[in-house]
């Protein structure tokens, strides 16, 4: 498969340079140059497989010339061998007609294992043989953080620079990054809030000075493959409920649009879904730009589903390419302006045909109270506040009553134990695997968020490209 830049300049990579290169070299973001689409036959026949064969059905066509079926068997095999259910991501019905897909049974306890744990071992498979070395440059507000360093910890020719706002991140959230001591894993603490973190790493991209000396990449969900991974999930639960012979909706709380973009790749493939609903908090971006064309960035307001609190959708871009015809000239105009100026109309095209698909919703903090007070009181079951804000969303969505509605469980809700207590009371616990969390030892090293005193402390201790 070849890659396209959303703004047309990049040169077209084939898998194994879209996955090492993540943000492309005119600023776009990578797409398949076009979507594989799957038969209602091909999708009748992904029932009853495991999550690992569901995986490599799935992805198969995306890493083609890039990798094997048997080595994309072996990598998916390793990855989901991690997680403590032997489902992967199992489904629970909440009522009649609502389902929760849990995909926190990973490492570190929310969704974004999914796909890391899978790019952890592209990364390290590209690299062997080779004598490149990468180095893995983000910041996190708490769950890309721990999940990243998770997949990458102790991997051969790679090293991860994590930078957190000091004393901003929950102590579950950075025990999860400062306990893992491999060598190759450095945790900084940054002396301001997480858009100074980002914000630094992102001229840290941008200098061409630091990286024509490093291979500098980034893990979040720019990166191609982390949407790939999380496509699988879509298939392998509408096949459980029916498809291809019935419809099924979803409903997915949503900060960078890189979830629920997954779920607009499982439609274009052919996968029968007859909604996707945005579910957002009160940082509502996508929300107003998917109800009304206005895309304009407010200030964030903090809540208590932090992984949502976002008020430019990275992501976002990939949709309105595919929308409006796959011109990289015009969409590149069209995000200028929005760089420019941090507010754009949609055009009709994007508009209408986002319309055709998707839905959204804004919920409150006295919504997402009430969504997990249903869900523990008729379903005993306890979300956390991201899966709580998806559920609210699912239970007010107008869809015909005969399609299921599959929220998207985000997190563990023991990662955000103060919240739901708060809504529920009750204290959820963390699961026994990872519940010696606070007698671990940590490790982290705390700095000014000034450019020089981050740069130098990474030049000091990665390795040249
Ligand atoms: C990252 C995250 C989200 C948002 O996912 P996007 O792909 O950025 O839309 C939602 N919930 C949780 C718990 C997360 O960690």
């Amino acid at each position: 498969m070849r890659y396209q830049s959303t703004r047309g300049t990049a040169p077209e990579l084939d898998f194994r340079d879209v996955t090492l290169a993540g943000l492309a070299r005119d600023g776009g973001l990578y797409v398949p140059v076009e979507w594989p689409r799957f038969t209602p036959d091909q999708i009748a026949g992904l029932a009853g497989l495991s999550y690992v064969e569901t995986a490599v059905r799935v992805m198969a066509p995306f890493t083609a010339g890039s990798l094997s079926e048997a080595e994309l068997r072996e990598l998916c095999t390793q990855a989901y061998g991690r997680f403590s259910h032997d489902a992967v991501t199992p489904l629970v019905q909440l009522d009649h007609r609502h389902f929760l897909l849990e995909l926190f049974h990973g490492p570190t306890l929310a969704f974004k294992d999914v796909a890391l744990q899978l790019l952890g071992l592209f990364f390290e498979k590209f690299l062997k043989g080779t004598s490149d070395h990468l180095t893995i440059v983000g910041a996190t507000s708490g769950d890309t953080g721990s999940a990243a360093i998770d997949a990458v910890a102790g991997r051969e020719g790679i090293d991860i620079f994590m930078l957190h706002p000091n004393k901003r991140v929950s102590d579950v959230q950075r025990r999860q990054m400062t306990t893992v001591l491999s060598p190759n894993v450095h945790n900084i603490a940054i002396e301001g809030s997480f858009d100074d973190a980002q914000a630094m790493v992102k001229a840290m991209f941008n200098d061409a000075d630091f990286s024509a000396r490093f291979q500098v990449t980034a893990v979040n969900s720019i990166n191609w493959a982390r949407l790939m991974a999380q496509v699988v999930y879509y298939f392998y639960i509408a096949v459980r409920l029916g498809a291809p012979n019935r419809e099924v909706a979803f409903s997915v709380p949503t900060g960078n649009f890189g979830d629920v973009f997954a779920g607009y790749v499982a439609a274009r493939m052919g996968l029968p879904v007859a909604k996707l609903i945005v579910a957002t908090n009160v940082n509502d971006i996508l929300h107003r730009a998917l109800s009304s064309g206005d895309y304009s960035a407010g200030t964030v307001t903090p809540t208590a589903a932090p992984s949502m609190d976002i008020q430019v959708s990275s992501n976002f871009e990939r949709l309105l390419f595919d929308l409006a015809g796959r011109d990289g000239a015009a969409l590149a105009e069209q995000m200028r302006g929005f760089e420019a100026s941090k507010a754009m109309r949609l055009t009709n095209a994007q508009q209408e045909g986002a319309a055709k698909l998707f839905a959204s919703d804004r919920i409150d903090a006295a919504e997402m109270a009430q969504a997990m007070a249903w869900a523990a009181s008729r379903a005993d079951e306890i979300l956390d506040p991201h899966t709580a804000i998806g559920l609210a969303a699912a239970r007010r969505a107008d869809i015909a009553t005969d399609v299921p509605i599959v929220t998207l469980a985000t997190a563990h809700p023991a990662k955000f134990g103060d919240a739901v207590e708060r809504a529920t009371g009750i204290r959820p616990s963390l699961p026994a695997r990872i519940g010696d969390l606070f007698d671990r030892e940590e490790r982290y090293d705390v700095l000014p968020a000034t450019f020089d005193a981050v740069t130098g402390y990474i030049a000091e201790r990665a390795k040249p490209r």
